[in-house]
């Protein structure tokens, strides 16, 4: 299905849940959430009807993602169900890795392909106070199966927040040379909880290049299979890859090919444009699921202007929306 300045829609990130067992300081609040109603969230046979719509208007690629994808029950038997859907080619999943190692395995058999791990840190100390419950432990077993099983191409998003995680450039280089992983550095966004402090926060694309050049020589290329309008880039004696989410100061609007189902049922053509289309009602109601799609999908705006935030966008967090 094209969109309205012509661009091949055929990626949909399913948002399972907003709940979470992390809090993670520039996505959600230390308490005080104001969580879905359990009603007023999609059933996994709903989110299915979704997707079996959405494969019939030609969508190929399912993300997997949250809140944490990863606490709701009954995850393993919903991906099984999403693989049986004719037309879907590609599943992956966007988790915090807390939970992975344990439920890899059945991942995989069910029709997980790969995985994107959030990691910010290499450091344990700023693990715990980024995320504010999590072990490090936990995330590096998660990772280490997912190679193992070969949920591969393994990508860690690591967002790079200024005066926090931005001098463990060497860490991570060696990281890279001593497993094959792809990590992308993401630009902070100026959503959710972040807002406040993300313009004292972000640091660019450009200076992070900067920064890891002082290190080594890179060269462009190493972009592994699946993988989104990211600049990446490779090293010498790299098994990996490094690649950069600059999606604030060099957006990739005119790549994207993607939309969002959040949790409760709405469907957000773009990330960052406060447009979205109800879907819930049209289920519930027994209406054509396709063409709510298909209007969904023209709404999508050519570009978007997250830099004009004002912290007013309240459903624009990502643990929301579907990160
Ligand atoms: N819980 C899963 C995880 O952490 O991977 C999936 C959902 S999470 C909302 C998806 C991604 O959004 C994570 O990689 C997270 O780092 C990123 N994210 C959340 N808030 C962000 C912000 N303000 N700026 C940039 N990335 C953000
Ligand atoms: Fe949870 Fe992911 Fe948000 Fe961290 S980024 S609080 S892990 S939803």
């Amino acid at each position: 299905m094209l969109d309205a300045y012509g661009r091949k829609i055929e990626y949909i990130r399913v948002s399972l849940t907003d709940r979470c067992n992390l809090r993670c300081r520039y996505c959600m609040p230390a308490e005080g959430v104001e969580w879905h109603e359990p009603e007023s969230v999609l059933s996994y046979e709903e989110i299915l009807k979704v997707l079996e719509a959405a494969s019939r208007l030609g969508l190929k690629k399912v993300r997997i993602t949250g809140g944490e994808p990863l606490v709701r029950k009954g995850v393993v038997d919903f991906v099984r169900r999403v693989k049986a859907i004719p037309g879907i080619e590609d599943i992956a999943l966007s988790t915090n890795g807390i939970k992975l190692a344990m439920m890899a395995k059945d991942l995989k058999e069910a029709g997980i392909n790969r995985v994107n791990i959030s990691l910010d840190t290499l450091k344990s100390d700023r693990y715990k106070y980024v995320t504010r419950y999590g072990s490090l432990d936990d995330v590096f077993r998660g990772i280490d199966r997912a190679l193992e099983l070969g949920l591969e191409p393994v990508k860690i998003n690591a967002v790079i927040m200024k005066g926090f995680n931005d001098d463990e450039w060497a860490e991570w280089l060696d990281l890279v040379r001593e497993k094959p992983i792809h990590v992308r550095f993401i630009e902070l966004m100026p959503l959710g909880e972040s807002h406040p402090w993300a313009k004292d926060a972000y640091l660019p694309f450009s200076e992070m290049i900067e920064g890891i050049k002082e290190y080594v020589e890179l060269i462009s290329g190493g972009r592994p299979e699946g993988a989104g309008p990211a600049a990446y880039y490779t090293f010498l004696g790299a098994k990996g890859s490094i690649g950069f989410i600059h999606a604030l100061s060099n957006h990739f609007c005119g790549d994207c090919n993607r939309i969002r189902l959040t949790a409760t049922g709405e469907i957000h053509p773009c990330l960052a444009s406060l447009d979205a289309v109800d879907i819930k009602g049209a289920l519930r109601n027994g209406e054509d699921i396709e063409a709510v799609l298909a209007k969904a999908i023209l709404l999508k705006p050519e570009e978007h202007h997250m830099e004009l935030y004002t912290g007013e966008e309240k459903d624009k967090r990502m643990f929301k929306m579907g990160g």
